[in-house]
């Protein structure tokens, strides 16, 4: 294959034999240790080519698919125009634009998702003989990389982090400004149309790296103090950037000091939860501690109805609604409120955690397949919460804690503007009934509670 590869090669006559950068979910140029290799093997000179895969845009919902389109075209503006998009099977299309512009090589970085590794199997075996070079990945530390001393990857953050943070990561890449190759292009779509109200964030790497800037000038210093609460919004929401590549965890890590220990804690956990999905590929749908299995959960046209409740932000609990809310209005929700929705739908309305994981993969711009799966496991008790006992958020304490003033329900849900503060939590209570437009609760969480127990302590016994 080498060598029919070459016979080739030499009986065209190309000017340049450019390198094909493949663009995935690394949108930018800087800190690109991909885009580092191309160049070198392109002689200064690269062609860029993202594929519109119809595998990973099916599970997209509108937002997400609008935030993508948005920083392709970021990225088309600083190729000079000259990002080559092309719909189809990426096999397929990479290996006609390898064959049309006599490629010598095809540079992305590595992909540890279970379908983006099988992808690139797929497309290394069609490339017929033209090499596909894998540098660096979306994380700081590859999954796979960090094991305990049997060679074993870790079952447990805390553990994991240890030895993550032993690891160490590499600086960033430097800096290159390849020429870039034009070929046609299909062009990045229009966005598709998008819910009525949706504030969508700004995206592209000049964005990505403004905002983090910005982040590292003032917000980071009272992270640690602050990043629990919704109402204040103090967040780096780094998370849609990191999810498109618009910037790398290692541009990030190398910006912080040894004080800022608590937000390099939480990028550990985006490493951590990509290194288990690499190790337990299946646990992006299926249980990763198989002991809950068996839980009784609701079916039918109850599961139904309480999902649909859930999803509209209608549940009567104040702080589960206002979530809820701000995932429509935004596409992103924050990380406390994740936990407390997810706690109510699994453990309060009795729906498994996948239809709950499902539906924020629909919604959130951030979506990230290891984070979202995890993230749900680890709430539901299913996934790699060490906790020995089955933890079960009360949605009036929380947001009593979380949100004190009631000021970000009151920002998200517009029917309790102006219930005083004492009732914000538990409107049900209010002497003269709900405001008007704001639903009963659903469920009743003390009896919820009893029930999951009772569910939980039951399966158990039985095993
Ligand atoms: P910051 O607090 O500024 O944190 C900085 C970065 O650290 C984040 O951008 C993220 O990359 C990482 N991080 C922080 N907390 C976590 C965490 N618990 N797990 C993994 N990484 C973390 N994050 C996603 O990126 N995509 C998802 O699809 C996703 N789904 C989630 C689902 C559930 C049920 C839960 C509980 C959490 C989920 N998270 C997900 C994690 C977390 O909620 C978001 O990363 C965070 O809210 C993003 O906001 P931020 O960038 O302002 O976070």
């Amino acid at each position: 294959m080498q060598v029919l590869h070459h016979i080739r090669r030499r009986t065209h006559t190309v000017e340049r034999v450019p390198a094909v950068m493949w663009f995935r979910r690394d949108l930018r140029v800087s800190d690109n240790p991909a885009l580092v290799a191309a160049t070198e093997a392109g002689n200064g000179s690269a062609l860029g080519v993202f594929v519109l895969d119809p595998a990973l845009l099916r599970p997209c919902g509108t937002p997400r698919l609008a935030v993508l389109y948005r920083t392709l075209r970021a990225l088309d503006a600083q190729l000079g125009g000259n990002l080559v998009v092309r719909h189809g099977q990426p096999a397929a299309v990479l290996a006609e634009l390898c064959r049309e512009v006599a490629a010598d090589s095809v540079h992305c970085a590595a992909d540890f998702g279970p379908y983006g590794a099988r992808r690139d199997q797929v497309v290394a075996d069609a490339l017929d003989g033209v090499p596909l070079r894998r540098t660096g990945s979306p994380y700081a530390v590859s999954p796979g990389s960090v094991v305990n001393g049997s060679g074993q990857n870790f079952k447990v953050y805390s553990a994991f982090y240890r030895a993550w943070r032993q690891h160490g990561w590499a600086q960033p890449a430097r800096s290159v400004r390849p020429q870039w190759m034009p070929a046609r292009s299909d062009g990045v779509p229009a966005d598709p149309e998008l819910p009525a109200g949706l504030r969508l964030p700004e995206v592209g790497e000049p964005t990505a790296r403004h905002a983090w800037q910005a982040f590292l000038a003032g917000p980071i210093e009272d992270y640690a103090d602050h990043r629990d609460r919704p109402d204040l919004n103090r967040t780096s929401h780094m998370s849609v950037h990191l999810k498109w590549g618009t910037i790398h965890p290692r541009t990030l890590l190398a910006g912080l000091s040894e004080r800022h220990e608590t937000y390099r804690r939480e990028l550990a956990w985006r490493e951590f939860y990509a290194d288990v999905l690499h190790h337990r590929p299946d646990t992006a749908r299926a249980y990763y501690h198989g002991q809950l299995q068996g839980l009784p959960f609701a079916t039918g046209r109850l599961a139904e109805l309480r999902l649909a409740a859930w999803a509209a932000g209608r549940t009567g609990y104040p702080i589960v609604d206002a979530g809820m809310r701000q995932m429509l209005a935004e596409g992103w929700m924050h990380n406390r409120v994740r936990m407390i929705v997810a706690s109510f739908l699994v453990k309060d309305l009795h729906v498994e955690w996948t239809d709950g994981a499902r539906h924020f993969m629909r919604h959130l711009v951030d979506g990230d397949l290891a984070s979202n799966a995890h993230g749900w496991q680890w709430v539901a008790g299913t996934g790699t919460d060490p906790a020995p006992y089955y933890r079960i958020f009360n949605p009036v304490l929380q947001g009593k804690k979380f949100d004190p003033d009631g000021a970000y329900i009151r920002r998200y849900v517009p029917e309790l503007a102006g219930t005083p503060t004492s009732l914000i939590h538990e409107p049900w209570r209010s002497p003269g009934g709900l405001p008007p437009g704001y639903p009963e609760r659903i469920v009743d969480h003390a009896v919820e509670r009893a029930v999951s127990l009772a569910d939980y302590n039951a399966l158990r016994q039985a095993r």
